[in-house]
């Protein structure tokens, strides 16, 4: 068999029906992986890295005192397979190959995981010949082109992204376990460092801070309108910007009628049709219509893998000539943009235009198939649309302006106008994405005069420098060599995702600007780009071969030990900057009770909540969720009523929960259950508000003469109003318990929602513990909870509640214990069984039994039973036995069951007697009558 092992499944499945030329391919799918055969030929796909580098055991704790950050630089690292399934599955097939093709993609990080499915297949067959497949695009063209002259495996390629994926291990990890440490941070508070995301932070962070230092400038520009032809025409003067506004008001006032035309300049202006589409200048291009870097290349990615351009990562923008460019132009003719393809054969350049970069790795971003928006969807098509057009672009010819240039004078003042009109509009034609703007203007005549409409002086200020864009910003770390084509993207994303940088254009938040300064400060190789592009230089001599990996490795090595030194040096420094500087982001505003500073709290296990800088002396505090719901964060937006910063839970994979603003969120979460107290009416609910009341808690604790004075109201009303806060919030603490029973209780389930629950038992009445144990079947059923699991929850409810009330008649918890283990839940059980029957049952003392049935039956108002001496319970024992029939095993029964002598006996209900001991029902019958006759006999 021969084994074709692809990039992804996508283009595994692409690659086979491309090279099977029209056969059945079959599909089979082997634990949820796909292959796909034709003939002799089976096709698999990898996702990627299907192996992943980590250090060896042991470095995984944060804590350990033997493996610190530093040492985490010489650590040896492993390959652990990330994707298990996938690579059994190769290697199950590499077993029975006799050929295998490595056909992953054509770059640095494709070499590499060529190289990963090579060593999985050489450990279980050693003697397989392997062989490499290099395509730009996944057409029939390039494939077979491809698979008729594979060659060797790139080691040195491939071991250039070796070298590249240790030291990125080695840089990001010790790094951030340091900065993290010293900051005291963890979990998802940890500050992450990378060897190309610091430098990329750096140069945000720099920038940001050349915009706060700038100081702005005021100048003034001049300029008049006059009228020709019945149109209006705006010409600036020619000094451009004046700096001294004296100088520009003077030369305002000079200026009079007449406008005199003093030349007229006419010329013509090439407009050079664009060059080929590198990532970079793909990117940029994508921006304009709205797609961030990544967004762009993902989609660039699906469109490569299924054939309709080529692929997408690449820094040439030459043409090779063995691209086929007619043969495109051709398969373009069935794309939607016929008439544009048409046009452009019609029109085509000699030669293609071409850029300053050439390399002869892939060809610069081209279109290959033809596509429709019904196949791509929106976004694809619209990407689609643009590779298409900048190619179609690229063959077409120059565009031709014709410029005029007139120069006026009014008063000895100069003023000039300037106009451009198309007339070969070239590339235009077939490419609407760049602006091409005309300015017709009038013919004007040299000596010509016109009148002065308007002069205009107009105050500006110089501006500071523009924050990145994201493409902007991928450009500018192409020039200084920061990260790879395939890779820039990448990192800005991560950059976003750690809450370095927001907003776009990207700006640095606190956190992201702490962490660089600190840096910079401390280690400043770590944020310079110089460090990344000595790196990227010893890749490329890897690829060269001119250095070795390890030798690479061993450099960078040392580079990050000279870090260390500094910033071990450092720690303690670094730590409490960090930690000091960032305590500001989890600030939201005033206090609304002190005026102090609101602030997130984080404390561990999880617990969050807004509190108070002048804690003790302010209790005031909001609630938060658990963090497990969500991280909470600070926003930017300020509620305009509180003047507080908005709150946000953010939680890994999944949509963030807007909290909105802490007090009002606060308010609104406690106006239900205020409303619920019997005296509230909505003025004293607003008047609570103007005193800073906000929970029932906060009144139930309020002393009854503190709550008169502030509320204006007498002491025997605030006496009242704390009474029933104190029992709301007894009300609720039931609630809460309640629904903490059910969460415990209930197993979840997808389309299971507590809160729905709870309302529906609501709807019944049931809102605690108490409701909830002698509710009905029916009740659970219409809440949604299934007949099984109902009956667990009512028994299971029973219990814990009984146990609560029984706990508070005084019944101790460790007796409680034996009490429910043998089966007694209910308090009317221990006065209506006997205190024999609890000692047997519980293994207590009769004594200890009775004293905890006095309890109960006192609690419950009900007479005792009463107290057995040792002599009497033995007297009644002896009775017993002397009724006939009744031996010393059933006596032992009866008196378990309470029944203790004869007069019991005679008293008894042999029914419920029977159920509780066994004995039938008709015995007990029997031993009555014998008793009963034999009373008589002793009276006669
Ligand atoms: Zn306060
Ligand atoms: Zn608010």
């Amino acid at each position: 068999m021969h084994l074709i092992v692809a990039e992804k499944n996508i283009s595994a499945r692409r690659i086979a029906e491309i090279l099977a030329e029209g056969k059945k391919v079959t599909e089979h799918k082997d634990a949820g992986v796909s292959t796909y055969s034709f003939g002799d030929i089976t096709t698999v796909g990898l996702r990627g890295h299907v192996v992943e580098i980590d250090f060896e055991p042991g470095y995984q704790n944060w804590r350990s005192e033997e493996y610190t950050p530093r040492s985490l630089i010489d650590a040896k690292t492993i390959k652990v397979p990330t994707e298990k399934r996938i690579v059994a599955l190769l290697q199950k097939l590499a077993r029975k190959a006799d050929r295998v093709t490595i056909a992953t993609d054509f770059d640095t990080e494709g070499e590499l995981i060529g190289k990963e499915a090579y060593e999985l297949v050489r450990a279980v067959n050693p003697r397989v010949t392997i062989d490499r497949a290099r395509f730009s695009a996944i057409t029939k063209q390039e494939l077979q082109h491809a698979f008729a002259n594979t060659t060797e495996l790139d080691f040195a390629l491939a071991a250039a992204g070796e070298a590249r994926q240790s030291i990125d291990l080695m840089w990001g990890a010790s790094l951030t376990r340091f900065i993290s440490l010293a900051a005291r941070r963890g979990g998802q508070n940890i500050l992450s460092v990378g060897r190309v995301q610091s430098p990329t932070l750096g140069m945000i962070v720099d920038r940001e801070k050349e915009i706060e230092a700038f100081v702005p400038e005021k100048y003034w520009q001049l300029a008049l309108t006059t009228e020709k032809a019945g149109e209006q025409i705006e010409a600036r003067h020619t000094h451009g910007r004046f700096h001294d506004k004296q100088e520009a008001e003077a030369a305002r006032d000079r200026t009079r009628e007449p406008l005199l035309v003093t030349e007229v300049r006419e010329g013509t202006k090439q407009d050079r049709a664009p060059s080929p589409f590198d990532t970079t200048t793909y990117i940029v291009a994508a921006a304009r219509l709205g797609l961030s870097a990544a967004n762009a290349m993902r989609i660039a990615e699906d469109l490569y893998m299924n054939g309709f351009i080529s692929y997408p990562r690449t820094d040439n923008t030459v043409y090779p000539a063995s691209l086929d460019i007619d043969g495109i132009l051709r398969t373009l003719r069935t794309s939607p943009f016929k008439k544009d393809v048409e046009w452009t054969i019609a029109h085509r350049r000699p030669v293609p235009t071409r850029g300053k970069k050439s390399s002869t790795d892939h060809p610069p971003i081209h279109p290959t198939g033809a596509g429709t928006r019904e196949q791509l969807g929106d976004d694809a098509f619209k990407v689609y649309e643009l590779v298409l057009r900048r190619f179609l672009a690229t063959l077409a010819p120059d565009a031709q302006w014709k410029t005029l240039k007139i120069l006026f004078e009014a008063g000895g003042e100069e003023y000039t106008t300037t106009g451009g009109q198309l007339v070969e509009p070239g590339w235009h034609a077939v490419y609407p994405f760049s602006e091409a703007k005309e300015v017709l203007l009038p013919a004007f005549v040299t000596g010509e005069k016109l009148p002065v409409r308007n002069v205009i002086l107009d105050e500006k200020e110089t501006q500071p420098p523009a924050r990145y864009t994201q493409s902007k910003l991928i450009q500018r770390m192409e020039e200084l060599g920061l990260g790879t084509k395939s890779t820039r993207h990448e990192v800005i994303a991560k950059l976003v995702s750690r809450k370095y940088v927001e907003g776009n254009p990207l700006r640095p938040t606190l956190v992201g600007r702490v962490v660089t300064e600190s840096l910079e400060q401390h280690a400043d190789t770590v944020t310079k780009p110089d460090m990344t592009q000595t790196i990227e230089a010893h890749m490329q001599q890897i690829k060269e071969k001119t250095r070795t990996r390890e030798d690479v490795i061993k450099e960078s090595r040392e580079m990050l030990h000279a870090a260390f030194d500094q910033l071990e040096a450092n720690e303690q420094i670094i730590g409490d900057d960090i930690r000091n500087r960032t305590a500001e982001e989890m600030n939201l505003g005033k206090c609304p009770v002190c005026g102090g500073m609101l602030a997130i709290k984080h404390l561990r296990g999880n617990t969050q909540f807004i509190g108070c800088s002048r804690y003790p002396e302010c209790t005031f505090n909001i609630g938060l969720p658990m963090a497990q719901w969500g991280f909470a964060v600070r926003t930017d937006e300020v509620c305009d009523k509180h003047q507080l910063n908005f709150v946000r839970l953010v939680r890994k994979g999944a949509r963030p929960w807007d909290i909105g603003c802490p007090l009002c969120h606060h308010i609104s979460s406690n106006r239900e259950s205020l409303a619920e107290m019997p005296s509230m009416t909505p003025t004293l609910a607003e008047k609570l508000l103007a005193c800073h009341l906000y929970t029932v808690a906060e009144l139930a604790r309020s002393a009854p003469e503190d709550l008169a004075k502030r509320l204006g109201v007498p002491v025997a009303d605030a006496a009242r109003l704390t009474a029933e806060a104190a029992a709301m919030l007894e009300k609720l603490r039931r609630r809460s318990e309640c629904r903490k029973f059910l969460r415990d209780h209930l197993i979840p389930r997808k389309g299971r929602s507590y809160a729905k629950i709870m309302e529906s038992l609501k709807s019944h009445g049931v809102t605690e513990l108490a409701g909830l144990a002698h509710a009905k079947a029916e009740t659970l059923k219409s809440a949604g909870i299934g007949e099984a699991e109902a009956a667990q929850v009512l028994t299971e409810a029973k219990t814990v509640y009984y146990g609560q009330v029984l706990r508070e008649m005084g019944i101790p918890a460790v007796s409680l214990k034996k009490y429910l283990a043998a089966g007694f839940i209910t308090p009317d059980a221990f006065c209506e069984l006997g205190p024999a029957t609890l000692s047997e049952r519980t293994g207590m003392s009769v004594g200890t039994v009775q004293k905890h049935i006095a309890l109960v039956c006192a609690a419950l108002g009900r007479q005792a039973p009463k107290k057995v001496s040792k002599l009497q319970a033995e007297k009644g024992r002896k009775e017993l036995l002397t009724v006939k029939g009744l031996g010393e095993t059933l006596a032992e029964k009866l008196i378990l069951a309470g029944v203790t002598d004869g007069k019991s006996l005679l008293a008894a209900d042999p029914q419920s007697i029977a159920a509780e001991t066994g004995i039938s029902r008709q015995k007990i019958l029997d031993f009555q009558a014998a008793l009963r006759r034999k009373k008589e006999i002793i009276e006669i």
